[in-house]
């Protein structure tokens, strides 16, 4: 098995047992790169300091230093988390030149922790999408098939975990972005509470609904990362204060008595068979190792995507209103007066999909109308919470499929909106109520493409479902992450 398709937690063993050196497995990722990135296009910026990186961990070790776990694992940075001295581009025209002063706090705990940074990852733009086909730059595609997308808007750290282009990523997630594109390329992806992880330096889409989380190969490397990257930042008023553990330490396996919840809401009529029926076997199967299955009903989750569009197209109105020519990013070449510029350089910057969301963002939003949309909105929000909440009374986490269907191909739903949103039903309900969930790859489609499950838990039980995941990895025998065909 060559290095780049190992796991992080392998990995780190390896480095630990000095198996291998960090140069010896960054120099491992780098030829992969230039392999088969010509094909997938996860990055958008490649780091050309890499082996340096690697090189100050192996010194480190060899003179006694004591590493984190992670040290010395080459990780890929979603383009919206600002990355000092790095281009961070958010893939947009906007910010195409625009290279941060300053980190994001993730970044803190990263580079002190000594992963490799290898570089910035394609997106949707603004990273509002669900197939990364908004991006300014270069389409993304699937690992596993290369006509069909990755997903999005995480698509391109979600891709390169799956051609071994990098062993770990961040990615963010508003409604569904690191859980949708983890199933759709095969990859585990975790989507932790509202509150766990800072967004100090996460250019912000939808605030109350952004979260940063990490994609993996396996359910501990989520874990390891997660466990890494959580925590309280002053810098951002909503992280929550809480005492955290090491959740991959804690990792048990065991699904004894576990109280499973399965809405039947999320297996309804637009849902492919074959999403059904991997999730029944992967629930069947759970069972079968000591889990209790309740089916459950959570009867607001018709109205969450109408919900999540019209607060996350809100926020993204109020956010995106910062570039404006004068701050940073893009300026119109030529303009005659203030609003001449404003108006060009929001036109040329941006794309159509942003575009859309500042103008159904503005709408709700508009004195006129705020009662009957944005108002609302938040009222069945509130809605959708209580009957998770409700929920979780009586079971320890919900299990539903990630997503409807597997990847679909590259320009089959760019021109419908609507078709496009729906891929996020399964996902959005989780940011709207501010919950963790976790997306693990669960079977394959009839043409061979990977499905993913979603588990869900109440806020702050990221512990309880990477057990209830880790459990199902452990009873299928791990997960073949990356295509042999590639
Ligand atoms: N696909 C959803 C959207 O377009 C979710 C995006 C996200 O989670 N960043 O808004």
């Amino acid at each position: 098995m060559k290095l780049y398709e190992k796991n992080a937690a392998e990995l780190s063993q390896m480095l630990q047992n000095k198996a291998c050196s960090a140069v010896e497995l960054t120099q491992d990722i780098l030829s992969r790169i230039d392999a088969v990135e010509g094909k997938v296009g996860a990055y958008v910026t490649r780091c050309e300091d890499c082996l340096e990186q690697a090189k100050a961990v192996d010194d480190a070790r060899a003179a006694g230093k004591t590493l984190h776990p992670l040290a010395g694992i080459p990780i890929g940075i979603k383009d919206n988390i600002s990355t000092k001295g790095i281009r961070t581009t958010c893939s947009s025209r906007m910010l195409e030149n625009y290279v941060p002063p300053f980190d994001a706090s993730v970044m803190k705990p990263i580079r002190d922790a000594g992963l490799v940074i290898t570089g910035k990852m394609n997106m949707d733009e603004f990273a509002m999408g669900s197939s990364t086909e908004t991006s300014y730059f270069h389409q993304t595609h699937n690992p596993h098939e290369l006509d069909c997308v990755p997903g999005g808007s995480s698509g391109g750290s979600a891709a390169a975990v799956a051609a071994g282009e990098a062993i770990l990523t961040l990615g963010s997630d508003t409604g569904g972005s690191i859980r949708q594109p983890a199933s759709l390329c095969g990859v585990v992806g975790l989507k932790p509470t509202y509150g766990s992880v800072s967004r100090y330096g996460l250019v912000a889409f939808a605030s109350s609904l952004d979260q940063i989380g990490p994609l993996g190969k396996s359910v501990k490397d989520v874990a390891m990362l997660q466990s890494l990257i959580q925590g309280h930042d002053k810098m951002d008023a909503t992280s929550a204060y809480l005492e955290y553990t090491d959740l991959a330490e804690n990792l048990s396996g065991h699904v004894q008595g576990l109280h499973i919840g399965v809405p039947k809401e999320y297996f309804g009529g637009g849902m492919d068979n074959a999403v059904k029926e991997s999730v029944w076997t992967a629930l069947r199967l759970l069972e079968q190792n000591g889990a209790k299955i309740k089916e459950i009903s959570l009867p607001s989750t018709e109205y969450a995507i109408n919900t999540y569009y019209i607060i996350a197209s809100a926020e993204a109105s109020s956010n995106l209103a910062r570039f404006d020519g004068v701050k940073y990013g893009y300026r119109a070449a030529s303009y005659d007066g203030l609003t001449d510029m404003y108006e060009k350089t929001r036109s040329e910057g941006f794309g159509d999909e942003v575009k859309r969301r500042i103008m159904l963002g503005t709408f709700v939003l508009s004195s006129g109308f705020y009662d009957a949309y944005y108002k609302k909105a938040k009222l069945v929000q509130r809605r959708i919470g209580q009957e998770f909440a409700e929920a979780f009374q009586k079971c320890d986490v919900i299990i539903t499929p990630t997503t409807p269907s597997p990847a679909f191909r590259i320009g089959e739903n760019i021109d419908d909106p609507l078709k496009m949103y729906y891929n996020d039903a399964c996902t959005v309900t989780v940011n709207i109520a501010g919950l963790p969930a976790i997306s693990v790859p669960c079977g394959r489609s009839r043409e061979g493409l990977p499905l993913g499950m979603q588990v869900i838990g109440s806020k702050f039980a990221e512990q309880t479902i990477l057990n209830t995941a880790y459990a199902y990895e452990q009873l299928v025998g791990g997960f073949h992450v990356i295509p042999e065909t590639l």
